[in-house]
């Protein structure tokens, strides 16, 4: 995941920081690993350095463009996985925001 990425949502947080928020991050894009690290560094010294975090993981879908099947990419294959032709549309699975209680 991107740097900014994370930078823009910090900045979205409404200040007082609240004492957890919910990030809603599609498949595709989430690590958790990576995320964590990425995220720590982020709030590093800043009044967000203990906030609570919820993640929502939003499961991906693709659309195949030539028979236009919609699959779950399990491993992250572009491949379609009825008629095997690349190219597949995501429809999601790169989200990344803030869920609103
Ligand atoms: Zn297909």
């Amino acid at each position: 995941m991107q740097i900014q990425k994370i930078n823009s949502i910090i900045q979205k947080i409404k200040q007082p920081s609240p004492e957890s928020i919910q990030l809603a991050i599609g498949e595709l894009i989430y690590d958790e690993k990576e995320f964590n690290e990425q995220w720590k560094q982020a709030v590093y010294k800043t009044p967000l350095q203990n906030i609570k975090l919820n993640i929502r993981i939003i499961p991906a879908e693709q659309q195949c463009m030539v028979c236009f099947l919609k699959y779950h990419p399990t491993q992250k294959e572009t491949a379609c996985p009825q008629c095997k032709s690349v190219g597949a549309k995501i429809i999601s699975g790169e989200e990344f925001y803030i869920d609103e209680k």
